[in-house]
């Protein structure tokens, strides 16, 4: 059986089909960019809009429609817009397929892509995007969050900064390279238990930059005292629960610096630091149709939108 997967909770756009091995037989993605300023969301929806019917044809043909066993779709969390464009295509080609249509948790979704391409069994998850900054581990039968952002994602705060410099959406990267070349300098350090916040952090930088400090300064102490954070809990998370293996996934698992920063963590106390592939680490629809052939099977699914459906109540 081959599950197709539709993504569109957010910025990226994407249809991807896996069978019941786990091996990806397509991932077509399309994102919404800007050369200056955010998100706007009648934009994304536009953007998604105009490139779902090619993006699902052209999955099709490389997978053909014999083996076809479900039709996948992001349920939630995410922007409603945006959701509904998924939600109506994947509707559509489930009735076209006459296949069923499964509903499904976009993070657990990236947590399951990871933990396959990876082959970790029962990790700690960091998940970091965008929108989502968690700490998670599977127990008693459903994710728990162990932590998490108090206020912004780390991904969105990295943008909201980045806008701010005139950098264009997404940041991330680009504030990832001025940090090679800036310096030190004291920002707020904000985690409370297994929680963290970034807005101290950001309101600081905002007002450096306002004063004259270096963009690239203020993207290197950014980067080095929000990774820190993370390192941090991600690491009382695995010293609660006993686990050896942590899982880096979403979006941020680009940032090379935070990849390394973590992969010290794990090592000090003899654990293994993986990093979900990058290919999976953004949005797309492989994770989606993977997670969609999983609960399927444990016949837990949605057949609606819930943009704010969290992962622990999956
Ligand atoms: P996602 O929401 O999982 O698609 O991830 C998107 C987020 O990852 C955006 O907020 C990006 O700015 C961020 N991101 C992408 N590349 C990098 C990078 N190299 N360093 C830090 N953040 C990044
Ligand atoms: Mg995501």
């Amino acid at each position: 059986m081959i599950a197709i997967g539709i993504e569109s909770t957010a910025h990226t756009f994407g249809v991807g089909a896996v069978d019941e091995k786990g091996n990806v037989l397509a991932n077509e993605t399309d994102s919404y960019k800007t050369e200056s300023g955010g998100m706007l969301l009648d934009q994304v929806a536009k953007h998604h809009e105009a490139v779902v019917d090619g993006m699902i044809e052209k999955v099709l043909e490389i997978v053909g429609t014999e083996n076809i066993g479900i039709v996948a779709y992001s349920a939630g969390p995410g922007l409603t817009p945006a959701l509904f464009v998924g939600f109506k295509k994947a509707k559509e080609l489930a009735a076209r397929l006459g296949k069923p249509l499964v509903g499904i948790n976009h993070c657990a979704a990236h947590l399951s892509i990871g933990e396959i391409t990876t082959g970790t069994k029962n990790p700690v998850f960091l998940y970091v995007s965008g929108v989502n900054t968690q700490v998670i581990s599977y127990e008693g039968g459903k994710f728990r969050i162990l932590g998490e952002t108090l206020d912004v994602g780390l991904g969105n705060a990295l943008d909201k900064f980045g806008r701010d410099i005139g950098l264009g959406f997404p940041a991330g990267a680009k504030i990832e390279e001025m940090a090679r070349r800036g310096k030190y300098i004291v920002l707020p350090y904000t985690v409370k238990g297994m929680d963290v916040s970034f807005s101290g952090i950001l309101t600081k930088i905002q007002n450096l930059y306002k004063k004259g400090a270096s963009p690239e300064d203020l993207c290197f102490s950014f980067q080095e005292t929000a990774f820190a954070m993370m390192a941090e809990v991600a690491e009382r998370a695995m010293a609660h629960v006993d686990k050896q293996e942590l899982l880096l996934v979403g979006g941020v698992a680009a940032n090379k610096k935070f990849c390394e920063m973590l992969q010290i963590m794990c090592e000090e106390r003899g654990a293994k630091f993986f990093k979900c592939p990058m290919q999976y680490c953004g949005d797309q629809g492989a994770m989606i149709a993977w997670e969609g052939l999983i609960r399927f099977k444990e016949k837990r699914f949605i057949t609606e939108i819930n943009p704010y459906w969290r992962v622990d109540e999956v």
